[in-house]
């Protein structure tokens, strides 16, 4: 029998990216091939991005595209396609309805048994899709009749469950789809926070931390394969470990804090003691969880790049318990002044939400204030978007969309003057980066797919970290001798 080929198609953040890459890792591991030709694929999987309308949008389109091309070419009349990620998770109820023409949805506790779903949607049993298995691995990869993946709903097409539960560990099967010198690892799943305008905990289900141990297994091979920079990530990388801590439970707004079980800074000690040349990245760092400990555990971490990601949404007490951060004002500012004390040389990323329900002129001066006075190394600002399912849809006070987008212009505006000033000030200074592809690098300010980078001589080793000294700046990127 041939082997089965399956193209992948893979949209939003980079959380989404290491789901396709269990899904490739899976696939590889039940003897079925990938194509990045959708014409020579027997099955077409969109890993599909819900966060906001506009991804949703985007998850649609690329969707109908599938369906087109299928029924415009008769080589790919018997193309199976599958809906997976978080729009297939969020809207699992109402999507088999919307689209008659997908063959299956699968949601994030579906990602270890794509293989045998493909199997059922092919008219296979699972001891066909086993026997491939053992032609590839020389062991048993796939899983037993009893367990055979079965749909979740009166509709045959849907195998999505609520409420996901699933996450990755050390040697889960995956096929890293990042280039050879950077990976992500995803540290823990789901997220505890109320933040009125977001859908990831009701798509995403509870946070849930990997032990440290796990990812100190997956980034000591990670490290020994070539990797130069790791990214931790998750909803609520602070959160790490402390699910999982005895006694009282943390809250929303409970510290980092090794005294009490695994954390953030405990991992991050740990990593830092792994032999070899790299960078650890993070991300998505929640302020409230911000603590003296996780700031000593950096400080005293070389291998921690000074690089924080810490969304902050906004900075008027008025809209951030609104928008239920867990934060105010004069925290934030506070916990901004120590970090920078307390890690010298902190380039800190952060995004701003404008136009969430009831925001005033004043709440948004205060915030171009803010940005003004607190010279953020990396931020972006973005639109309210009102999604479905979010305590702030049903809200009063909805901004008009005019209104929303001169504000986020004229925010925009500030973090471009702030950018300009902060790149004149590293002409002059040599940095250490790692090179991303021939001509283009990254400082330990720049994360890949987020930030600027660095234009330098195309002889450098793609891959590997170099010396170089910057001698001018084209918008947010730096140009080095
Ligand atoms: S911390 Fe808030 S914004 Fe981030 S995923 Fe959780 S609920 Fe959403």
């Amino acid at each position: 029998m041939s082997q089965t080929k399956v193209g992948l198609v893979s949209l939003g953040c980079a959380k989404n990216l290491i789901d396709s890459e269990i899904m490739i890792g899976h696939l590889h591991a039940a003897g079925m091939t990938m194509t990045p030709a959708p014409d020579e694929a027997d099955v077409l999987i969109i890993n599909t991005c819900s966060f906001i309308d506009m991804a949703k949008k985007e998850s649609i389109a690329s969707v109908h595209e599938a369906v087109d091309g299928r029924e415009g070419s008769t080589r790919r009349a018997k193309q199976k396609i599958i809906v997976a990620g978080c729009m297939a998770q969020r809207f699992a109820q109402e999507l088999p309805n919307l689209m008659p023409d997908v063959d299956a949805f699968i949601g994030l506790d579906q990602l270890t048994q794509v293989a045998p779903i493909i199997d059922r949607l092919m008219g296979r049993n699972a001891e066909v899709g086993m026997q491939n298995a053992k032609s590839v691995n020389g062991k048993d990869s796939s899983i037993p009749n009893s367990q055979f993946p079965t749909p979740n709903s009166a509709d045959q097409r849907s195998f999505v469950t609520a409420k996901p539960v699933y996450i990755p560990d050390y040697d889960t099967p995956r096929f890293r789809l990042t280039p050879k010198h950077f990976a992500y690892i995803k540290i823990a799943e789901g997220c505890n926070h109320p933040c009125s305008f977001c859908i990831i905990p009701k798509i995403r289900g509870q946070h849930r931390s990997r032990t440290q141990e796990s990812v100190v297994k997956e980034a000591e091979d990670l490290v020994k394969n070539g990797v130069k920079e790791i990214n931790l990530i998750s909803q609520d990388t602070t959160y790490f470990g402390m699910d999982k801590w005895e006694g009282q439970r943390p809250n929303p707004r409970s510290g980092v804090d090794s005294s009490r079980g695994e954390s953030l800074a405990s991992l991050i000690r740990a990593l830092n003691n792994i032999e070899g040349d790299f960078w650890i990245r993070l991300l998505y760092t929640h302020p409230a969880h911000w603590s003296d400990d996780l700031i000593q555990a950096i400080a005293e971490s070389p291998k921690v790049a000074r690089y924080v990601d810490i969304p902050l949404q906004h900075i008027s007490d008025h809209m951030l318990k609104l928008m239920k951060r867990e934060t105010d004002g004069a925290y934030i500012r506070d916990l901004i002044k120590r970090m920078r004390a307390g890690i010298p040389d902190l380039a800190i990323r952060t995004t701003f939400i404008v136009g969430f329900p009831n925001e005033t002129e004043d709440d948004f001066n205060e915030l171009i204030e803010f940005i003004n006075e607190f010279k953020f190394e990396r931020a972006g600002v973005f639109n309210y978007s009102r999604e479905d399912g979010t305590r702030a849809h049903k809200m009063e006070g909805h901004v008009h969309h005019g209104t929303r987008k001169r504000r986020r212009d004229a925010a925009m505006l500030a973090l471009q003057a702030r950018a300009k000033e902060f790149n004149k000030l590293q002409v002059g200074k040599t940095m250490r980066v790692l090179v991303e592809s021939p001509g283009v690098a990254r400082t330990y300010m720049d994360a890949p797919e987020i930030d600027g980078t660095v234009f330098v001589d195309k002889k450098l080793p793609v891959g590997e970290f170099a010396d170089v000294t910057i001698h001018d700046w084209r918008g947010y990127d730096l140009v080095a001798k």
